[in-house]
């Protein structure tokens, strides 16, 4: 697993230069392990209507699963930063969805060391409304 994980931050590192980011000038890249082991990459998007942006975290995760994978066990992201590229709020709910909260989420920014965190340390007690409907 641990090739599979460079391969993922290196996948990461390459989707950077895919960014279309000409209001920000920020550029992101993510990459997802997704759970038949295809790697799906992604760069933030945005959108003169700044609302209809995209970061690549979510843009990464929306192609695996609009592709049929499952779910996504890992993911990478990185830019072209001066400090770590954590996912905003929205992009952890997202991956709160697919991804299980022990899942690795490795992130990084332009010279810096990877920093390896679980899903749940980055967002404990996730909203999840599956988890209210259940029955003891
Ligand atoms: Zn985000």
């Amino acid at each position: 697993m641990k090739d599979k994980y460079e391969e993922l931050k290196q996948k990461a590192k390459e989707a950077v230069k895919n960014a279309y980011s000409p209001y920000s000038d920020i550029k992101i890249g993510a990459a997802v392990l997704a759970s038949s082991g295809k790697i799906y990459s992604g760069a933030n998007i945005e959108n003169s209507s700044y609302g209809a942006s995209i970061c690549a975290e979510r843009t990464a995760i929306v192609k695996a699963i609009s592709e049929k994978e499952q779910s996504v066990t890992a993911i990478a992201i990185t830019g072209d930063v001066f400090d770590y590229a954590y996912p905003c709020g929205i992009c952890r709910q997202v991956m709160s969805e697919f991804m299980q909260e022990d899942a690795p989420v490795f992130v990084s920014g332009n010279n810096l060391e990877w920093k390896r965190y679980t899903l749940k340390e980055l967002l404990p007690n996730a909203f999840d409304i599956k988890a209210w409907k259940k029955e003891e």
